[in-house]
Parts: structure tokens; C-alpha cells; sequence
């Protein structure tokens, strides 16, 4: 009749004594009845939730830990008054605890967990053996969580639900979960067991307690909640897959949202507090200490001035055969600001800058920040589609250009300044430093980056905020005066702020490198080991070109290395850190100006052991904060996943002419007393690791990186969705191959008109930059479906 767990161990949720249906089943209830009852409640739960958040997958152990809390006097006291006076039993306030728990942790609104039930002894089922006496099952206990549900009404809910289950109880726990939908068949990695009198009572063979039954139990994470004289918590955790301070923690989140219940039983669900006021502490203000001093009230370019004063004869800049000194420098930007002021440039007026990589180039963006003006970089590779609407957008009276790129600019209002055929109008300007009314208030830059309206947008970037990034990375990684950076980037994406003005605030010197060499590996590899450069940033992708190219870094010992833009994976840390001086992980939105967190890799994370899908990304840089929290803007505990949210000097001005836009990702700071105080939602799923490291994830939505390119897969899906033989069209990023990633483009034509692959990359490139352009174009009768009638994107075919 009964089955020893020994009997059963192969199958992990088995380990208990398994009844007789027949000892539970009240004569009222028919199989098929409760068949169905197990059925619906399980309908449409279809993944187990796993506490994957705070797993440690380093850890190679089987052993098992358990730690416990024991409730203060007080709270118990008041728990139990909670509890009396709205008729709840303690058991489904510790339900409802343990379901907040787990969707906390998961970000999941329907959550499922088992709880251990004791049948009732009957006078006809009881037997002259103790052991035979213990009639336990296990139930599945569902729990949705609306989080603008009240609390009260919700745990009542909670209470008739489990009383509801009761009259269904006989069924064993292994046919209820071969009932439910998911796949393979376990329908939670976690159990409940609520010790307080009657269950002592029935588990009393002597020296047997709901512990001890349990303590080999196969779950990886069980809660023993004894509420006698005391409350007391008791966690129970496989080591290999729990460290013991996450658990520790999480006694300690149980316990926040047990208090948290009895100080307003009509608060919503998601406003409960899960973290201890010491956590609160640590993530909001401990690890937010970020305050440092800076030049304030300078923009880049007096600080540049500055240091050419100090060292004029200093080479500042070398392209090609080209070596141009600070003062040089100085000069020809003047005499451009000069020029520009003439023509009304001046505080916040936007002037484009087309340019190749040249000496020029450096001259026009000094020179357009020396006028006081911002500078809006077009680059000439781009479409004329997108050109023309970057023109149009930012409305620019004044456009710094050459005349070879002229053609490939579309028809636009605004005077054009050509470096190069006008340049003796230039020179008859002063060469001394102009003066202007810029300050820290205003616009340094505007740098479109990708849409997913199907436009791009305009970032704002002020100049208090670049000049507090250049300071911040003055420290941090640090560069000084002896120091040489090759600079790659091209100026329209936001990191080349580092590469170009860094150096020149600090006498070192810029080697810039041609679009020509950037794109050729086996050059670039070249020109790094012969231009001796001690400094170096790029993308992964870049990394990865080069190494390719059979850059051995020898030679570089000295070399500093930046990597930024995308993730950085532990197997191109690996092979590029033995090679450096030292390595770094830069992380930062366009929207919080280039870097906003930073982290020097270190030895340990390139242990084989460390098995950690990427490379932390660090701490804030100086004046910038980081909070990581939910959709409620409630802070996530360490370990557990949520939304990184920035703050500081260093957050753009919003998006040019977008508003609603700027109001929605950039929000009220919730934790600032300073009006004004705003936080950028940067759509990137984040987590903290326990030394204040952030983790970088994956990203929320569905924007994505190619080789360094930040795209929004919405803005090329508008594009697409214009095409008048398309009816249907989704963009992914593919992987098939590791370390390959393309965008495919999956379509749905209209039967009547023929496409060929040749018209929609035409059609894309006459409006998209080239890295927006597919590599695939698939066909389809219809794309797939979820049962909610979404998109299904992983069910694209290959
Ligand atoms: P962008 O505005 O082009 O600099 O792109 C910003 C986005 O790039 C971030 O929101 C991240 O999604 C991603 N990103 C930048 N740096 C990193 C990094 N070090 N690791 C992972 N993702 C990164």
C-alpha cells in the first residue's frame, strides 16, 4: 500500500512515502472529477520556475547546507494577529510569502511550488505500524500574481484555493504532474513544508521528523516553516547549486515580505518590499558612491586649450605621414571656430560634420566645439535617405564637409563649410582661442543611433557630461601624457569621443588610423604593432578581426586594451588578456554619454572553473549611478535579475524633437531628492553580482549588436514593412554558427508580384547603412505563430 521513498529514489520527486489513493479519498469525489480539477488548475503552466538567479554554477558539490532564521517575537506576534483577525491560516500567509519569493526572484506572475500534505489519520485507514501511519503526498500549489492586486483579498484567494485542493489531496503527487503541461515532467524545483502541530503529530515514528524525512529530498531548495511557540525558517539548499550567502539573503527577502504583510493589508502585490533595509542601503547608496571632482564649468575644448598652452610643441595628432602639434592643432581649429562663429554658429546650434578620417577631421569637430556650437556627425557611407533625415531632423543651418563627399550629401538648406577648397577663406581667420557663451549646459554632440519606429534618433549629449567622462576615464582605466591610443571608431559612433579628445586633454598623442586600415585586419594589426600604441579601444568584433589577422601582440606588453560596445565573452578575454598590459570591459549607453560602468578583468575570471557567460561589466564610472530593479522600479535583490537604470551627470539632454520618447526612457529619478534628477531605462537585463560587479545578460527588447553596431530589428521591420510586395516580415539575429551573428529577414510576399533578394537589398540600402542590410531574405508562406498570435521568432527556421 505504501511506497518507501528507497523504492522510488531514481525519480527525484518520488522520495516520499506515496499513499493509497484510497486512504485520501473522501467517497464524495469521483476520479474524473478530480482528474479535471488537477488539470485546470495546471492548464497553461508549462515551465517550472527556477531559481536560476541566485545558482552558482561554479560550484561542484553535492552536499547539502541548510540555514534559518527564527522571526522576531514582535513580528511573529504580529503575524499571527494579522492572520486571526482576517481569518488566514499561517500556512497561506507562508504561501503567499514563498509565491512573492519566487516571482521576485524570476519576474514570472504565475508561479508554481509543491507543498508537502499529511493525510488525516482515519480510525478505519489508521495502522498498527507508525511508519505505515504517514500519509504524505505532495500538491502543486499555483499562484498568480497580479501585481496590482491587494494583498488581503489575494491571500484570502490563496486560502480557498488550498482549501478547494484539499477535497483532490489523494491524488499522488506524480499522476497530478503527469496531468500538467510541462515538459519534461517536473512542476517545480522547490517544495514547502509547513511544520507546526499536526504535522509533528502525524510524523511521529519515533525519531522521523518532516526534516529529517526531507533531509536527503532531491529538491534543490526546500522551506521548512515551523510555527509553534516560534516562527522559524528553515532553508534547505543543494550546495552545488546555491552559495550559502544567496541563501542567506533570501531568508532574509522571506522575512522582509512576511513583515512587510502586516504594515497594510490593502497594499499591491508589487509594492511589497523584498530587500532588508541594510540591502536597500548597500545597492542605492553604497555602491552608488561614485561622487568626484571634475572641471565643472570647462567644456572639452578649454580643457584642450589648457593643455596646449602646457605643451605646445607636443605632437597631438599623427595620420599617415601627417604629425601635427598641439599648437597646430589649436591653430587650424580656431581659425575653423572663428570662421563658424561668423556664420551664427554659437551655444546649441547643431553643425553636421562629413568628413574622411583625416587631420581635418579633428580640426572640424574642435573647431565646431571651440565656436560653442554641437556637432552632428553625418557619415558619408551612410544612405542618402538616412542622411537627408538626419538633416532635416536636427535642422542644421551649417554642415563642415569636403568636396569630394558633397555628392553624396542629398539636397539640404544648410551653408556648407568645405575644409579642404575653402580653406584659404579659413586661414584668414585669427588663430587665437575664440570665445564663446558655452558651458557645461550645453549641447556637445547629437549622434543618431537606430530607431525602432523605423527612424533613428538624435542622442543629446551636453558638455558637462562629456567633460566629466573624459575626467572619469582620466582615472579610470587611465591614460597619461607618455601614453600613444590608436583610434579606430568612426565619429558617429559615440565611443570615438574617448579616442579622440582623451588623449588631447592630457598631451598624449592620437594615432589615427584610416577607414581604409580600420577595415583591413591584417593592416590594422600592422599599424598597432608599428605605431607602438600603448592604448587601444574597440568593439569585440574588432578584437576578434584582429586576432584573426594573426595580431600576436607581441611587442605590446604595455598595451592598455578597451573592449566595449557588446558583450565581452570569457574566451576572447582569455585569448586577449595574456597579450595586454590589461584588460577592460567598458559598458555604457549613447543615451549616458560612451562608458558608464567599467571593469579591469582580472586573473580569476579566466580560470577554466569560471563558467560565467560573460564578463562582468563593473561599477558605475565616477558621478554616474546604477540601479537595477524591476518593472515596479523596486530595487532586485544581488543575484536576482532586473532592468539597469543610470543615473548622474553624464545622462543626455533626450532624444532632438522626440519628447514622448525622452519621457519614456528617461524617468523620474525614484530615489532622488534632487528635483530633476532623472534616470536612463536602458533596456538591458542586468544583475548584481555579490562583490557590486554588474552582470550584463542579455538585452530586454529588441534592439541588437552587430559587430559593434547598435541596431534596433523594428527599424529595418518598418523599412521592410513599406515595400509594396511585402505583407509580413520579421527580422532576428542569427547565430547559427558560433561567433557568426547576421540578420535574416523572414517575409511573407504578396503571391501576385515577383521579388528577388537583389530588389530588397536594393531597396533596403537606398535607406539603411549597410550593417542594417540582412544577409538573408527567407520566404515563407506565413510566418509562426504563438498561441497568443505574436511573432514567433525562435520558431524561424534556419
Ligand atoms: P551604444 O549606444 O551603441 O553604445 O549601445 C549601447 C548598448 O550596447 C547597451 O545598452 C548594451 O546593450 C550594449 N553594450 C555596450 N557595451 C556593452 C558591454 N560591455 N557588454 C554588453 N553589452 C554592451
Amino acid at each position: 500500500v505504501f511506497i518507501p521513498c528507497t523504492a522510488l529514489n531514481s525519480d527525484p520527486v518520488n522520495h516520499l512515502y506515496i499513499t493509497m489513493q484510497t486512504s485520501f479519498r473522501p467517497d464524495t469525489i469521483l476520479p474524473m472529477e478530480s482528474e479535471e480539477f488537477w488539470r485546470q488548475l495546471l492548464h497553461g503552466f508549462t515551465a517550472p520556475i527556477k531559481l536560476s538567479e541566485i545558482e552558482n554554477p561554479r560550484l561542484q558539490t553535492t552536499s547539502h547546507g541548510t540555514k534559518s532564521i527564527q522571526l522576531s517575537s514582535a513580528s511573529q506576534v504580529a503575524l499571527q494577529e494579522f492572520a486571526h483577525s482576517h481569518q488566514l491560516h499561517l500556512r497561506t500567509i507562508i504561501h503567499g510569502a514563498w509565491a512573492l519569493l519566487l516571482s521576485r526572484y524570476s519576474s514570472e506572475n504565475d508561479v508554481v511550488f509543491g507543498e508537502l500534505r499529511v493525510g488525516e489519520k482515519t480510525a478505519s485507514h489508521g495502522s498498527p505500524d507508525p511508519a505505515i501511519d504517514t500519509f504524505v503526498n505532495i500538491l502543486p500549489v499555483r499562484v498568480k500574481l497580479p501585481p496590482d492586486q491587494a494583498l488581503l483579498p489575494w491571500l484570502q484567494e490563496l486560502q480557498t484555493n488550498w482549501m478547494e485542493m484539499q477535497k483532490h489531496a489523494h491524488i499522488p503527487f506524480t499522476t497530478i504532474q503527469s496531468w500538467s503541461e510541462v515538459s519534461p515532467n517536473i512542476l517545480f524545483e522547490n517544495l514547502v513544508i509547513f511544520e507546526d502541530a499536526a504535522l509533528s503529530a502525524t510524523l511521529t515514528p519515533p525519531g522521523q521528523t518532516g526534516r529529517e524525512l526531507l533531509a536527503q529530498s532531491q529538491y534543490p531548495l526546500t522551506l521548512f516553516a515551523q510555527v509553534e511557540s516560534t516562527i522559524d525558517l528553515e532553508i534547505s539548499y543543494h550546495c552545488g547549486q546555491f552559495e550559502n550567502e544567496a541563501i542567506q539573503r533570501l531568508l532574509g527577502h522571506l522575512q522582509t515580505l512576511l513583515e512587510g504583510f502586516v504594515v497594510d493589508p490593502q497594499q499591491l502585490l508589487s509594492r511589497l518590499p523584498l530587500i532588508t533595509a541594510a540591502e536597500r542601503h548597500q545597492l542605492l547608496v553604497e555602491w552608488n558612491q561614485t561622487t568626484a571632482e571634475y572641471s565643472q564649468d570647462k567644456c572639452i575644448h578649454q580643457l584642450f586649450e589648457e593643455q596646449v598652452s602646457r605643451t605646445p610643441e607636443a605632437i597631438a595628432l599623427v595620420f599617415e605621414e601627417q604629425h601635427i602639434t598641439y599648437q597646430d592643432l589649436n591653430q587650424r581649429a580656431n581659425q575653423l571656430a572663428h570662421h563658424l562663429q561668423s556664420l551664427g554658429v554659437g551655444p546649441n546650434v547643431l553643425v553636421g560634420i562629413c568628413v574622411e578620417r583625416s587631420v581635418e577631421m579633428l580640426v572640424g569637430l574642435l573647431g565646431i566645439l571651440k565656436a560653442g556650437g554641437a556637432y552632428v556627425p553625418l557619415d558619408p557611407a551612410f544612405p542618402s535617405d538616412r542622411l537627408a533625415y538626419m538633416l532635416s531632423d536636427s535642422q542644421m543651418t551649417v554642415l563642415v564637409a569636403q568636396q569630394a563627399l558633397l555628392s553624396t550629401l542629398p539636397a539640404h538648406q544648410a551653408q556648407i563649410v568645405c575644409l579642404d577648397t575653402d580653406a584659404t577663406i579659413i586661414a584668414r581667420s585669427s588663430h587665437q582661442n575664440p570665445s564663446s557663451d558655452v558651458a557645461a549646459e550645453h549641447l556637445a554632440y547629437v549622434i543618431y543611433t537606430s530607431g525602432s519606429t523605423g527612424k533613428p534618433k538624435g542622442v543629446q549629449i551636453l558638455q558637462g557630461a562629456a567633460t566629466n567622462f573624459l575626467s572619469s576615464m582620466q582615472l579610470q582605466p587611465g591614460l597619461n601624457a607618455q601614453d600613444i591610443l590608436l583610434a579606430i571608431t568612426t565619429i558617429s559612433f559615440d565611443i570615438a569621443v574617448l579616442e579622440l579628445y582623451l588623449p588631447l586633454l592630457i598631451g598624449a598623442q592620437v594615432i589615427l588610423a584610416s577607414r581604409a586600415v580600420v577595415a583591413d585586419g591584417i593592416r590594422l594589426a600592422q599599424l598597432l604593432e608599428t605605431s607602438q600604441a600603448t592604448f587601444m579601444q574597440a568593439t569585440p568584433a574588432t578584437w576578434q578581426l584582429l586576432l584573426a589577422a594573426g595580431w600576436s601582440g607581441q611587442g605590446q606588453s604595455s598595451l592598455k586594451v578597451l573592449c566595449g560596445g557588446e558583450a565581452l565573452s570569457p574566451q576572447l578575454a582569455k585569448e586577449l588578456a595574456p597579450k595586454v598590459a590589461s584588460l577592460w570591459n567598458m559598458y555604457g549607453p549613447t543615451e549616458a554619454t560612451v562608458w558608464a560602468t567599467v571593469y579591469e578583468v582580472k586573473a580569476a575570471d579566466l580560470l577554466i572553473t569560471s563558467q560565467r557567460s560573460a564578463i562582468s561589466v563593473g561599477r558605475p564610472i565616477a558621478n554616474t549611478q546604477t540601479y537595477i530593479l524591476d518593472s515596479f522600479l523596486q530595487p532586485v535583490p544581488i543575484g536576482v535579475r532586473g532592468e539597469l537604470y543610470i543615473g548622474g551627470v553624464q545622462l543626455a539632454k533626450g532624444y532632438l524633437n522626440r519628447p514622448d520618447l525622452s519621457n519614456e526612457k528617461f524617468i523620474t529619478h525614484p530615489f532622488s531628492e534632487q528635483p530633476n534628477a532623472r534616470l536612463y531605462r536602458t533596456g538591458d537585463l542586468v544583475r548584481y553580482l555579490p562583490t557590486g560587479d554588474i552582470e550584463y545578460i542579455s538585452r530586454i527588447d529588441n534592439q541588437v549588436k552587430i559587430r559593434g553596431y547598435r541596431i534596433e530589428l523594428g527599424e529595418i521591420e518598418v523599412v521592410l514593412a513599406t515595400h509594396s510586395a511585402i505583407r509580413q516580415n520579421a527580422v532576428v539575429v542569427r547565430e547559427d554558427l558560433p561567433g557568426d551573428k547576421r540578420l535574416v529577414a523572414y517575409l511573407v510576399a504578396d503571391e501576385q508580384q515577383n521579388i528577388t533578394v537583389n530588389d530588397l537589398r536594393n531597396f533596403l540600402s537606398e535607406q539603411l547603412p549597410a550593417y542594417m542590410v540582412p544577409s538573408a531574405f527567407v520566404i515563407l508562406a506565413a510566418l509562426p505563430l504563438t498561441p497568443n498570435g505574436k511573432i514567433d521568432r525562435r520558431s524561424l527556421p534556419i
